[in-house]
């Protein structure tokens, strides 16, 4: 089964999202878990949270993706703004276990101008207090381009940091394409061989999502831009070959290219011409 989805916005609550998602052709979404600039999140409607988990199981939506807040800085030098980094991810966590079994997606960090081995070290730390071995939620760090000081920008970053976390059982990696792309990584001309570096370095296995992006820029460029499918430098070709690839086939798709709901549905749509199962 192909799992797509996009990234949607989370203001109407859950079972709008899931009645949208399958309104445009998904089968999963993606969504922020409160103003992605930090902030409250919305309280938890239990009657939302019922509805949502019926029609999900109606409608074939197996995983959802959730993704903290993108300014968290968990590795700032400020240990204000990583105990708020720490705080908002015990709190989405804990929300998280309303709709259990499902992803918490997070952008690892930038340590600024402490150093790359400081930042993984204060991100551990957090995992380390975060983490439960309780919770039935999948922490996500995802792949990063390398714009600034962002820690994650290569697999062996994202092993350092998965190496000093005491419940690895709890954490995964997703693997955006824009951000592999920007970062270095040749998934043009062969995904396969960035997916053997990705086995060689954290293990396949880690792997439990895909941002489905286009790239804006060229490879090595560590900007960070996304573009449409097939309208970037990735190009039809290789998004094709990523989506059908059989060492990925199984994970959950997601889109977050500049668009709008009419236009994450017809890439959906034509994602869905493109994938051979
Ligand atoms: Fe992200
Ligand atoms: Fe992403
Ligand atoms: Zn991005």
């Amino acid at each position: 089964m192909f799992t797509i989805g996009c990234h949607l916005s989370a203001s109407k609550g859950y079972l709008a999202m899931a009645k949208e998602a399958v309104s445009i052709g998904a089968n999963t979404f993606q969504f922020f878990t409160r103003n992605p600039r930090g902030g409250q999140a919305k309280p938890i409607d239990k009657k939302d949270i019922q509805e949502f988990l019926k029609f999900s199981k109606e409608n074939n939506i197996n995983v959802i993706l959730a993704h903290s807040p993108y300014t968290l800085n968990a590795c700032s030098a400020d240990p204000g703004l990583r105990e708020f980094a720490k705080n908002t991810m015990i709190d989405d966590l804990k929300r998280m276990e309303y709709t259990p079994g499902n992803l918490y997606n997070f952008h690892p960090g930038s340590h600024v101008k402490q150093g790359v081995e400081i930042g993984i070290n204060y991100i551990a730390e957090m995992l380390n207090e975060i983490l439960t071995k309780e919770q039935t939620t999948t922490v996500l760090l995802e792949t990063m381009a390398g714009k600034g000081s962002e820690v994650g920008r290569s697999f062996e970053e994202i092993k350092a940091i998965i190496e000093k976390v005491n419940l690895k059982e709890k954490l995964g990696v997703c693997l955006d394409t824009c951000h592999v792309w920007d970062a270095g990584y040749d998934i043009v001309n062969n995904f396969d061989k960035v997916l053997d570096e990705f086995d060689k370095v954290i293990g396949l296995e880690k792997l439990k999502a895909i941002h489905l992006n286009d790239s804006k820029n060229d490879r090595a460029s560590h900007k960070d831009r996304h573009e449409k499918i097939g309208e970037g430098k990735i190009g039809m070709e290789a998004i094709t070959k990523i989506i059908n690839n059989p060492r990925v086939v199984s994970l959950p798709f997601f889109l977050e290219t500049p668009n709008e709901l009419d236009g994450y549905k017809k890439e959906i749509e034509l994602l869905k011409k493109l994938r051979n199962n």
